[in-house]
């Protein structure tokens, strides 16, 4: 069904599609190099807004938006030509002679929607795959990122080609009439709730998707492992744009011979990053609105507070708090967190350890500190997530090469580099038979002969 008149801008994306100039690797890099000048003159900018947004500190932009997003640009440029290069394909013997290949070909006019918390990257980074596999895009970024999302909206169609590419801004009402719209793929980064919604909306037009959620991520410390390190690495990933992170480590499994240890060296690692008072360090971001102020507040009850622990709604400050005395039942432990709140929980065995993680839908990553090669085996093999990192955090996510995405109750389908280029890519296949031999085996009328042979040829050539 064809819905595009609803969308006028929809049909002029379609129709610079049909023309086919986004198939052209030349306009493809133009495009991307445009996006990479949008990063680097707009940074002050963008800093400014992110400023205002979610209060993130300009190292911190730079660390998880612009400089990020530039390096996943130079990835793709530097790699375009060999992912947009035809895979040669042997042809069995019965239908030779004849060349075949496949090639990644776009899908035509795709929507990315992104979420609130890295708002600029969530919108950007499946931009960058799109355009590197040459297809045409709306974004529509998070109405909760009010600044960020109208700089997308004032500024891209400065930098990309306005005939291909379009921001749609606005809340739930603007996100649902979008997607009354036939798109050839959709992006949608956010929750498990809204997740679904889009997933019925794109079965109604049977088009492919991603879906990137959230989760609980755990993060276990062994017994055999480096406490001050593992200790810094975690407070700086948790508290990074202030536990709004969707690969943060929502909880920590800790030996209980090493939990004390870790406590003093996480709190160590607080003062020394945000001070006494973290509400003043100008490296702590603040809550996204009240709302999940308030959200937060109340996940703290029934959990004993070590450190933070303070909030002001009206400053959207929420205390970088370590949690102790948790139990599985804690309403901490009854959703993702996705703020900074981490809960401590001691284990004894690692069987523990593992159960408890299964026991939970499957998380977007999961983290282990442990030195203890027989461990990290244990982990990898008993458990499943999007992916595993070992001795450190969020590292994962800002390597170009590893795919990046969830399983299960984390969404499914994924991004970064080359598969993010697949992701919005469709593999078309074509044969190419020469007219000539033409014999009649395959032919009817059939005869005990022509069976023989046609047996012959799939069993021992094909
Ligand atoms: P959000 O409220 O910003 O919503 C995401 C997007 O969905 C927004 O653009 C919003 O306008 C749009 N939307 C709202 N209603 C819609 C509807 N009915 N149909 C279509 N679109 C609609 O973000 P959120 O949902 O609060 O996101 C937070 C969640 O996202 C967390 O669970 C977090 O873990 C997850 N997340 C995942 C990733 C990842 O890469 N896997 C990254 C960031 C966040």
């Amino acid at each position: 069904m064809q819905t595009d008149h609803l969308f006028p801008e929809l049909a002029l994306l379609r129709e610079t599609f049909q023309q086919g100039i986004t198939r052209d690797p030349g306009w493809r890099r133009t495009q991307l190099r445009a996006l990479e000048a949008f990063l680097v003159e707009r940074e002050a900018e963008i800093a400014a807004v992110l400023y205002d947004d979610l209060r993130k500190s300009s190292t911190e932009v730079f660390l998880t938006e612009t400089g990020y997003l530039r390096g996943e640009i130079r990835f793709a440029l530097r790699h375009l030509k060999s992912w947009m290069k035809p895979h040669r394909v042997k042809v069995p013997l019965l239908y030779q002679p004849a060349k075949a290949f496949y090639s990644a070909e776009p899908y035509g006019v795709v929507l990315v929607v992104g979420a609130w918390n890295y708002p600029l990257q969530l919108c950007l980074e499946p931009l960058i795959s799109a355009i590197a596999a040459g297809n045409c895009a709306v974004i529509k970024p998070s109405e909760f990122a009010p600044q960020t999302s109208a700089l997308l909206k004032k500024g891209l169609g400065h930098y990309l080609e306005p005939t291909a590419f379009c921001v749609v801004e606005g809340g739930v009402e603007e996100a649902k009439a979008l997607l009354q719209h036939r798109f050839d793929y959709i992006f949608y980064t956010g929750s498990q709730v809204i997740g679904r919604e889009v997933m019925s909306a794109a079965a109604r037009h049977l088009t492919p998707l991603t879906i990137e959620l959230g989760g609980k991520c755990p993060c276990i410390v062994d017994e055999h492992s480096d406490i001050r390190v593992a200790g810094r690495r975690i407070v700086w990933a948790k508290f990074l744009n202030a536990g709004q992170t969707c690969l943060a480590p929502d909880y920590v499994l800790v030996h209980h011979r090493r939990e004390q240890e870790l406590l003093e060296s996480m709190q160590e690692a607080l003062v020394a990053f945000y001070g006494d008072d973290p509400g003043k360090s100008p490296d702590y971001p603040r809550i996204v609105n009240e709302h999940h102020v308030r959200r937060l507040e109340r996940l703290l009850q029934g959990s004993l507070v070590l450190s933070g622990g303070g909030s002001d709604v009206g400053d959207r400050y929420v205390a970088p708090t370590i949690l102790t005395g948790v139990t599985h039942a804690s309403p901490v432990m009854q959703e993702e967190i996705f703020g900074p709140l981490l809960p401590v929980i001691p284990y004894t065995e690692l069987d523990e350890a593992l159960a408890t993680i299964r026991y939970r839908a499957e998380p977007l990553a999961i983290y282990l500190f442990s030195s203890e090669r027989d461990v990290q085996q244990r982990v990898l093999r008993g458990t499943r997530s999007g992916a595993l990192c070992i001795n450190d955090l969020l590292v994962q996510g800002a390597v170009h090469g590893l795919p990046f995405g969830g399983i299960g109750g984390s969404g499914f389908g994924i991004c970064h580099g080359q598969r993010g280029f697949e992701t919005f890519s469709m593999q078309r296949s074509v044969l190419h038979r020469a007219l000539s031999p033409d014999p009649d085996t395959r032919y009817p009328p059939y005869s005990s002969t022509k069976f023989a042979i046609l047996k012959w040829l799939m069993n021992w050539t094909g």
